[in-house]
């Protein structure tokens, strides 16, 4: 629980981001992630169901090389971002970089297709809206993210530690722009699941090895070593979509 507690601080006082984080706790508690709301995450993203749309724009993001800190809070691994390490920004609004996290599996599935692991970028508005960027990951090549931070993650799983800090550090191979990504809103997949939270899932799917997969989970309790919440129904959203090649 401590650790949780300490997690909070990076945050400014009352993200709903820091709630779910520490509202993992009734995760690994219950396992149970039912809510009540009409929209959850994570979706099924049905391709031919997607509506593309002209007034969805290229991301425009710049992240900076910083110490991050990875913690291990027992059903993710988070790396915990300082103030000013980047931002996002879409549909005309700045969203900063606040931390990332892995799934395995992935939450989001593709045409009914789950895959081997997702990472969320997390980030928030000056008004304390949320925007997650995710990537999903098929087994492959070794990703160059989890590439940089392998040793600490052993050195989680395997010593006392719960924070790490990290030498400089940043997603410089997320700089390349998405030409294709897939829009809706949705909510926190960890309880208490608030919603009207921006999801980008990156159209492009990256590799990532076994090994990796392995590392990410070692340092996970044991009942969230699968830390990846079945998809939630639609309800009528639409899942709107960015094809930069559709569009020329
Ligand atoms: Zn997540």
């Amino acid at each position: 629980m401590l650790r949780l507690l300490e997690l909070a601080s990076p945050f400014s006082s009352h993200t709903l981001e820091q709630q779910a984080l520490r509202n993992g706790e009734a995760l690994i508690q219950t396992s149970h992630y039912d809510a009540t709301g009409k929209s959850q995450s994570p979706v099924n993203i049905v391709e031919g169901e997607a509506v593309t749309s002209k007034n969805l724009k290229s991301l425009l993001r710049a992240y900076h090389p910083v110490n991050g800190t990875l913690t291990d809070v027992r059903f993710t691994v988070v790396v915990q971002y300082p103030e000013d390490s980047g931002f996002l920004i879409a549909d005309g609004k700045k969203y900063a970089l606040k931390q990332m996290h892995w799934h395995s599996p992935s939450e989001h599935r593709i045409n009914g297709k789950r895959f081997a692991a997702e990472l969320h970028l997390v980030h928030v508005s000056e008004d304390g809206r949320v925007a997650v960027l995710g990537y999903l990951f098929k087994y492959g090549h070794p990703d160059p993210i989890i590439g940089q931070i392998h040793n600490r993650l052993n050195e989680l799983a395997y010593e006392e530690s719960a924070q790490i800090k990290l030498v400089p550090f940043h997603p410089a191979v997320l700089k390349e722009n998405p030409r294709k990504y897939y829009k809706y809103i949705g909510s926190f997949s960890a309880p208490p699941c608030t919603e009207n939270v921006i999801y980008i899932i990156v159209g492009k799917v990256r590799s990532i090895s076994r090994e990796q997969v392995q590392a990410l989970k070692a340092p996970l309790d044991i009942q969230c070593k699968n830390n990846a919440r079945p998809f939630q129904p639609l309800n009528g959203r639409h899942v709107e979509l960015y094809d930069e090649d559709r569009s020329l």
